[in-house]
C-alpha cells in the first residue's frame, strides 16, 4: 500500500499556520470535530513550527492533494510516497 508522508523543512518553515488552514482534510475534521487536536489533524503547527500529524506509518491520514504545498509560502513542504506493508 502506498501512502504519503509529509516533509517539512524546520529551518524554512515560519510557522504561519497556512498549510493547516489549507488542508482539506483538516478543513473538514475542523467542521465536524470543531477543533484540530493531534488526534484528529493531518498537519499542525507547534512552537512555531508545522508537523506532521500521524500515529504511526500505517495512519497517515494525509491523500497526497498537494495543497498545502501549492499554499506555502516559503516552499518548505514536500511529500514523499512511502510503501508500507
Ligand atoms: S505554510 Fe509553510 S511556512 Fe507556513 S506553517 Fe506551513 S510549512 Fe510552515
Ligand atoms: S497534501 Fe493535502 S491532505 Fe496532505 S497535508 Fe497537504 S493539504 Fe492536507
Amino acid at each position: 500500500m502506498q501512502v504519503y508522508k509529509l516533509r517539512i523543512n524546520r529551518n524554512l518553515c515560519t510557522g504561519c499556520n497556512v498549510c493547516v488552514v489549507s488542508c482539506p482534510i483538516n478543513f473538514n475534521q475542523l467542521k465536524t470535530k470543531g477543533e484540530l487536536t493531534d488526534k484528529n489533524a493531518v498537519i499542525l503547527v507547534r512552537n512555531g513550527v508545522a508537523f506532521p500529524v500521524y500515529e504511526d506509518e500505517r495512519k497517515i491520514n494525509c491523500d497526497g492533494c498537494g495543497v498545502c504545498l501549492k499554499e506555502c509560502p516559503q516552499n518548505a513542504i514536500k511529500l514523499e510516497i512511502i510503501e508500507v506493508e
